[in-house]
């Protein structure tokens, strides 16, 4: 694959007020763009690598053009770089960051210099691809540097840590190092038996073969957890007017957040609010109620609940356990139906006057997910939490998010390796030929080289590679 390395530049930093910004440039002429630029004791050309230079960034002026934008045309700011060479940097190309004063301007001049020097604006996530196509990260790990930026709790942190660490990459590779002793074993045979018509796959082929499909079984156990964690998840809460949905909501956070009242249909809009269960980030949405009629404001809302119910991962259903169930409640069990639905009986404070087996005649709601709890008093709260961590595939003690595979990239491309190793164990047990079983194991091996990204297919790298923050 031809591997560009023409020079790129952008500013890695976020926007807005801040007490540094950096400009990262990187390539083959990287040293020379920045040369353009930068003016400080000694040129950078000469520079060794691993070390930063004091000076001022200024408008090219072998260009001629003076920076429009400046009062002392010149001057852009005073900066401190670091040089970093070829092959011992993010990218293995040259590299040079420019350390600018924080803010708007001081970067975008900088960066507008460089380009102005020959440099070339980097497309998001061009300075990782180049780490990717130069050897120095394989595609799971690359991935992993949009998934640490991107965490939001600190399992998912952990996650991508680990991830960028290659502690995935390492479980494939060993997982495929199996299975190319397998396949070799039965091409050897094949080849052996050119003549004779057929082979028999010995039973410790078979048996390999059988190990690795558990072991891509475990791993994708583990992926309902660690895609929860990777992507976080959306619970919406519906239920009639004035069961306590506002309450549970603002128990379920610790703090007053929505506006609870005792007038029918007052939470007019949606609120949402980032909680974590078991390391997961939960945005949980407060509709307001389901609910014909009532108001303009009140239909507006309605709607925006409904479609908030529509497009979220489990509803949270609450029911009021101190009165009857009412049309209502059945109407919405029938929207809910098909949806992952955690019920929770609030009031539970109050005399009882529904029993959680009456929800399960509306709706197939499991009863370790239906909860009693009590908005006004806290109790149950835990358990709710805990049918919702378990919804999100906590078992015991929590998965192991170590060697975990979260990405739906990863979980897709090893579902068909799996796939392709049972036909392949099927396919040995029938005793079809040889050739069969080893062809479905270069499948299943090059359905894993994928997360690696050894095995790559069509337009994948822009897909993924567009994810990206420009300027990482
Ligand atoms: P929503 O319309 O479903 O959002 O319901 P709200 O949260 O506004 O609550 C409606 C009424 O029920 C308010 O008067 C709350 O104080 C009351 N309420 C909510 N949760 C509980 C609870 O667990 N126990 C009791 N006794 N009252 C509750």
């Amino acid at each position: 694959m031809h591997v560009p390395d023409d020079v790129i530049a952008a500013i890695a930093t976020a926007a807005g007020t801040s007490g540094l910004a950096v400009v990262r440039v990187s390539g083959a002429g990287a040293l020379a763009a920045a040369d353009g630029v930068f003016r400080g004791g000694s040129a950078l050309a000469g520079a060794q690598a691993n070390t930063t230079h004091h000076g001022w960034a200024v408008w090219p002026a072998s260009n001629g053009g003076a920076d429009p934008g400046g009062d002392r045309p010149d001057r852009l700011d005073e900066v401190v770089v670091a040089v970093f060479r070829a092959p011992h940097s993010y990218t293995r190309e040259d590299v040079v960051e420019f350390s600018c004063h924080g803010g708007r301007l001081p970067a975008q001049r900088v960066l507008a210099a460089l380009l102005h020097a020959g440099a070339r604006l980097a497309r998001p996530g061009e300075f990782t691809l180049r780490a990717f196509l130069n050897g120095r990260l394989d595609l799971a790990q690359a991935e992993a540097v949009a998934d640490l930026i991107q965490a939001e709790t600190r399992a998912a942190q952990e996650l991508a840590l680990s991830q960028l660490a290659g502690d995935l990459s390492r479980r494939l590779d060993a997982l495929s190092e199996r299975l190319i002793d397998s396949l070799a074993e039965v091409e050897a045979r094949v080849d052996f038996a050119e003549d004779v018509g057929g082979i028999e796959v010995p039973e410790r082929v078979v048996e390999a073969i059988g190990g690795a499909r558990a072991d891509l079984t475990a791993l994708l156990d583990g992926a309902v957890y660690a895609r929860a964690v990777r992507e976080g998840v959306r619970v919406v809460m519906v239920g009639r007017p004035n069961v306590g949905k506002s309450s549970l909501f603002n128990a379920l956070l610790g703090e007053e957040r929505a506006i609870v009242t005792d007038v029918p249909g007052t939470t007019r809009d949606l609120v949402r609010e980032r909680l974590e269960v078991a390391g997961v980030s939960v945005t949980l949405v407060d509709a307001a109620g389901w609910r014909e009629g009532g108001d303009a404001v009140e239909a507006i809302g309605v709607e925006r609940a409904r479609a908030a119910a529509e497009d979220s991962q489990v509803a949270l259903w609450v029911l009021d356990r101190s009165a009857p169930l009412e049309d209502e409640d059945r109407a919405i069990a029938v929207r809910l139906a098909g949806k992952r639905v955690l019920a929770a009986l609030n009031k539970s404070d109050r005399p009882a006057r529904l029993a959680p087996a009456s929800v399960a005649t509306l709706i197939d709601v499991p009863a370790h997910l239906t909860i009693e709890v009590s908005a006004a008093t806290g109790a149950g709260l835990d358990d709710l939490r805990a049918a919702l961590a378990g919804m999100l595939g906590v078992t015991d003690g929590g998965p192991s998010l170590a060697a975990a595979v979260a990405n739906p990239r990863h979980i897709e491309a090893l579902e068909r390796a799996r796939a392709a190793l049972e036909r392949a164990a099927g396919a040995a047990r029938a005793g079809l030929p040889g050739e069969i079983v080893a062809l479905e194991l270069r499948e299943s091996l090059a359905c894993i080289g994928e997360v690696s990204g050894r095995t790559l297919g069509g337009d994948l790298l822009d897909r993924i590679f567009g994810r990206f923050c420009v300027g990482k």
